[in-house]
């Protein structure tokens, strides 16, 4: 069997400080642009990451750009998507050309709709509350999607936005679809999804190899189409996947 695991990050192998386990041991995970650590590993989370990397091949799957992947404190030593499979990192760092040229495609496609969105939903945050962040995601230098967050992490101020301005716009509504998980709103085009190039790298590796078994893991709802693509799924406890699928909680046993 030749193992490979597609594997999320935030919220699935580290936490922020606000949703880190309490009373645990924890270890700088990735930091901002400035140096600041903002994500951290419980020693639990750090061992499952090493037992993953000693025994099968790890593709990071995240939505993190590149320059934020690379603040990340662990070596992942192979191929990682990024910016929610808007690029495919080779073992070097360098972008797969191929995937490249199919977002390419779809960028000119969609026409250059973002930076009027951005400045519509900058403007409505400014008016609502000031502790809202939009951002326009780049990676590489393509403008791949919106992100809101919120200062600090004021979930009901996030929560309203993405309820009043954002499934208000009818660009959006059209053109994109939304996700909203804690203090992340992403504003996705229709055709950006990790899925996609989740699928394209198994069409690679089934070639390469015939006992190819894949195996997911993440947090999020916006996981779940490339945990379906894979054999095997592996979701945190406690996250908002792991809250969707067993939303019943335990039956008596
Ligand atoms: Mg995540």
């Amino acid at each position: 069997m030749t193992p490979f695991i597609f594997l999320d990050l935030d919220d699935t192998v580290f936490h922020s400080l606000r949703k880190a386990p309490t009373g645990k041991v924890l270890k700088a995970a990735a930091h901002t642009r400035d140096g600041r650590v903002v994500s951290f590993f419980s020693e639990q989370q750090l061992a499952f990451l090493e037992l993953m990397q000693g025994h099968m091949k790890v593709i990071v799957t995240t939505a993190r750009n590149s320059d934020a992947l690379s603040r990340v404190r662990f070596r992942f030593d192979g191929v990682a998507i990024v910016s929610y499979g808007g690029l495919i990192l080779d073992e070097g760092g360098n972008p797969d050309a191929c995937w490249s040229d199919r977002i390419a495609t779809q960028l000119e496609a969609q026409g250059d709709d973002l930076p009027d969105l951005f400045d519509h939903l900058e403007s409505c945050a400014r008016a609502l509350d000031p502790g809202l962040r939009v951002q326009i995601v780049v990676d590489h230098e393509l403008a791949l999607y919106v992100v809101v967050k919120h200062r600090d992490a004021d979930n009901l101020s996030l929560s309203r936005f993405s309820h009043d301005v954002v499934m208000g716009s009818e660009l959006i509504r059209c053109k994109y679809r939304v996700h909203l998980n804690d203090n992340n709103l992403a504003i996705l085009p229709r055709w950006l999804d990790k899925a996609h190039a989740v699928r394209y790298l198994q069409g690679i590796y089934r070639q390469q190899h015939a006992d190819a078994v894949f195996f997911g893991m993440g947090d999020s709802l916006s996981d779940r189409d490339y945990l379906q693509l894979c054999d095997y799924a592996l979701i945190p406890s406690g996250s908002q996947l792991h809250r969707s699928v067993f939303s019943k909680g335990l039956s008596d046993v």
